[in-house]
């Protein structure tokens, strides 16, 4: 039997550990850091299998190390543990017991997976020259701050170094048996600005004694949209949304301050280096045209998810290895939502993957999204994604040198 054959093989043999183990997971969901439960069931459940653990990586992250039989280059392969503050309504039988707070994104798989990942590659170990690192993070939903900076500078991608890292996302868009892959970048930035706007309070009769914070706000957010549409490449991917505005006390008098909070969604990292001094220009003059003035507060959140052109390579090949050709599935058109691992991705060649996760039969459409309170992602696709992740692990360590032993 060849490795991959013996790699699907496992995860069929493992499959119905994945779904308990996910099911452990979904029904205990907790957010941001607040993922004891999950981060203890996952360290337990990788030393059963006799890996070399460390807790609390990070605040609450896990990693454990799988040394094959020869020392060689290192392979990250990592999960997400958190939930979101949704209320579930899928009625499953092991819907969250936790009220207000729900596996929406699917991050429940994605752990249950890499510990399939853990157990596939276990099997294989004595057969493996090098190491596999899983990293298991939380707070990946927690913008801008995020979990894995907090794993980085805790030494996670150190003591040993990490070579090349891997990680995967259940997508709905995509049915079942199909994962998709892309090079260079497939995620967006995600940043935060709030927009502080001060005028002078006056009788809502006599606005010519004081500056309307609510008109000067009102051009701002619409002098703000030309900023994209006319000083950014028009192939270019950008976003800027106002997502609240707040200001004023009183139906007749002139607001003195607004404020604004919105994100910029880029996907160039030139792009999102020059747009915030754009914008801060523009408000100021806006403003101070009117007689007001403002202050930007700007937050860098995730930058851009790039994946590394060689590793795509190498692990499009574990796809086909896995499903065959007619798994792989190009992504064209990457996706402004952020993700975390892209602190990862920046540091070390990397690959992220989208898992197809929607029955064939349902149509796009009928399917909930992810952050919806009844998202269920098909419980068929966690066997190939924890082979996906074995088999991209073994084959990214062959092509570093580290080979494996027949
Ligand atoms: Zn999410
Ligand atoms: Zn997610």
């Amino acid at each position: 039997m060849s490795v991959s054959e013996n790699i699907v093989s496992l995860s069929r043999e493992h499959d119905s550990r994945i779904r308990e183990d996910r099911r452990v997971i979904h029904r205990r969901p907790g957010v941001g850091m607040e993922v004891e439960e999950t981060a203890s069931f996952v360290a337990k459940t990788l030393e059963e299998m006799g890996l070399d653990v460390c807790r609390g990586v990070g605040g609450i992250g896990v990693v454990a190390l799988l040394e094959g039989h020869e020392t060689g280059p290192v392979v990250g392969l990592r999960a997400d543990m958190d939930a979101l503050q949704i209320q579930e309504q899928t009625e499953l039988p092991f819907a969250s017991e936790i009220p207000g707070i729900m596996h929406a994104c699917g991050h429940d798989t994605h752990t249950a997976m890499l510990l399939g990942a853990a157990r596939i590659l276990s099997a294989l170990k004595e057969t493996i020259r090098g190491t596999v690192k899983f990293v298991f993070q939380p707070a990946e939903e927690c913008a801008p701050t995020g979990g894995a900076p907090a794993m980085i500078a805790d030494g996670v991608l150190e003591n040993p170094a990490v070579d090349a890292m891997v990680a995967l996302h259940v997508w709905p868009d995509l049915p079942t048996g199909k994962v998709g892959i892309k090079t260079g970048t497939i995620m967006g930035a995600s940043d935060r600005l709030d927009l502080t706007i001060r005028g002078r309070s006056a009788h809502g009769s006599t606005p010519e004694q004081g500056v309307d914070a609510v008109v000067v706000a009102a051009q701002v957010i619409t002098a703000l949209q030309t900023v994209v549409s006319r000083s950014v490449n028009a192939t270019e991917a950008v976003v800027l949304t106002f997502g609240t505005v707040h200001g004023g006390y009183r139906y007749n008098v002139l607001a003195d301050e607004v404020r604004l909070e919105g994100t910029l969604r880029t996907l160039s990292p030139d792009v999102r280096d020059v747009l915030p001094g754009k914008i801060d220009t523009l408000a100021r003059g806006v403003c101070r045209g009117m007689g007001g003035d403002c202050e930007m507060h700007y937050e860098r959140g995730y930058a851009p998810t790039i994946n590394h052109p060689e590793t795509v390579s190498v692990v499009r090949g574990s796809i086909a290895n896995v499903l065959g050709e007619r798994g792989i599935l190009e992504i064209e058109k990457p996706t402004l939502g952020g993700e975390d691992f892209s602190f990862f991705a920046s540091r070390v060649p990397s690959v992220f993957l989208w898992l197809g996760c929607r029955p064939e039969e349902i149509a796009p459409e009928d399917f909930p999204p992810l952050h919806n309170p009844r998202f269920v992602p098909d419980e068929s696709c966690f066997s190939i994604g924890a082979a996906v992740l074995a088999q991209a692990a073994w084959d990214l360590l062959k092509k570093l040198g580290g080979g494996v032993s027949a």
